[in-house]
């Protein structure tokens, strides 16, 4: 076996199909969000360029709060934690975190863990090894976190059609009301922008006694009037048995989490073993998303900004015939339909205008439907609207991608 043969071959394949992933290198700058200098290498100076394309989708990453607290916190307690949680590592703020999580959702309890990611893997994988003779319904389209997970687990895994609650019903009247089941779906799917109908889901979950598992990564600290998530928004949240969230996209940190009924929580902290065997977060990090998750629940200002951003970024789109995908969220996604095209077009915006969007490709999104997605912050003002827009005709009309019809 030459082994650096079948690495450089395995590389060489993503290349031709356009997929290899390069990574803008990238320095964020303290109270100029959305504006950072690229590092471009090749001894050139960094470029100041604007992002259009972060998950930290309300500047919280800079929010004077949130460093204070982590500042306070690393001149307190220092750098690490100090342990997993079960050996040293569990700190006061860590503790307090999940209480504010659990407030925050309305839940009896809160685990927090080292991701989104992780949560979702953890928890999933752990559940569905566990109960016996489980079945995890996945929605078609959920987070790779979440399929892992379930495929780690070894339960039976159905999939659902992407928010389609009569092929829900169907699968769930055929296990019947006697197997042990999880409903496992997002609210808002951040490729598409699209929000699933949480209510009617839960209702199925309900009438067929199965478990609803609902990833709010992308909602929470955006939606409902305390940053709840769609779940809030919708009045839904105390009939969801467990919501699973992130710290590090709008609270702007780092972490994941789950919520729900105390036995449900302390199951997966006693049993789940990517929660278990891990450090715990350094406790400036806790502080931080704790300080962000506060902020974020009592102050409206954030949200409705960015809702005002988003909604104009997309009227702008449609006014200038750009093929801008309806969608109901904070997430503004340009079809352009071809993965090299899509590739050329981001290259062209950052180099030639300084604006940075990554092309969203296979395997994130099917063949045929690469896009650039875009999402609008707060501090998006009228004047970055204005020369993304014109930039982006340019670069259309250069490549000659399609309008909208
Ligand atoms: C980003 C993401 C995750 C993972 O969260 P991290 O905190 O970034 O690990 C989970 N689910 C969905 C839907 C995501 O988009």
């Amino acid at each position: 076996m030459n082994y650096n043969n079948f690495f450089k071959d395995a590389l060489g394949g993503l290349k031709a199909e356009g997929r290899y992933r390069v990574f803008a290198n990238l320095e964020r700058i303290v109270g100029e969000f959305p504006r950072a200098w690229l590092h471009t290498g090749n001894g050139e100076e960094p470029r100041k360029i604007t992002v259009w394309c972060s998950n930290d989708y309300l500047g919280m990453g800079q929010h004077p709060k949130v460093l204070d607290a982590m500042q306070a916190e690393i001149t307190g307690q220092g750098g690490g934690a100090g342990g997993t949680r079960n050996i040293s590592g569990s700190n006061h703020v860590h503790v307090a975190l999940e209480e504010e999580l659990a407030s925050l959702h309305g839940k009896e309890a809160a685990l927090l863990m080292t991701s989104g990611y992780v949560a979702n893997w953890t928890t999933l994988s752990t559940l569905g090894s566990k109960l016996p003779d489980c079945v995890i319904i996945s929605d078609a389209f959920n987070h790779n976190s979440m399929i892992e997970g379930m495929r780690h687990s070894k339960a039976e895994r159905r999939i659902w059609k992407h928010n389609d609650l009569e092929h829900l019903e169907q699968i769930l009247a055929d296990l019947g009301p006697n197997r042990a089941k999880i409903v496992a779906f997002e609210s808002v799917y951040s490729m598409d922008g699209d929000i699933a109908p949480i209510g009617k889901i839960l209702d199925l979950c309900e009438k067929y006694n199965a478990l609803s598992y609902l990833d709010e990564v992308h909602a929470v600290g955006m939606y409902g009037p305390h940053g709840g998530g769609v779940a809030e928004r919708d009045g839904v949240m105390d009939r969801v048995d467990i919501v699973q969230g992130t710290l590090a996209k709008a609270f702007g940190v780092i972490g994941g989490y789950i919520a729900g009924k105390s036995e449900i929580v302390d199951f997966v902290r006693s049993f789940g073993n990517g929660f278990i065997f891990t450090s715990s977060h350094p406790p400036s990090i806790a502080a931080g998303a704790l300080a962000s998750i506060r902020h974020l629940k009592e102050s409206n200002v954030e949200r409705e900004a960015q809702k005002e951003r988003a909604e104009t970024l997309r009227q702008r789109m449609r006014d200038a015939g750009l093929p801008v995908m309806d969608a109901p969220s904070h997430i503004v996604p340009l079809m352009v339909g071809d993965a090299a095209m899509c590739k050329e077009a981001s290259d062209r915006l950052l180099y030639d205008h300084d604006i940075y969007v990554q092309p969203i490709n296979y395997p994130t999104v099917p063949r045929g439907t690469e896009r650039l997605r875009f999402t609008p912050g707060p501090l998006h003002n009228d004047e970055l609207i204005d020369h993304l827009i014109n930039s982006l005709l340019t670069v259309w009309s250069q490549l000659g991608i399609q309008k909208a019809a």
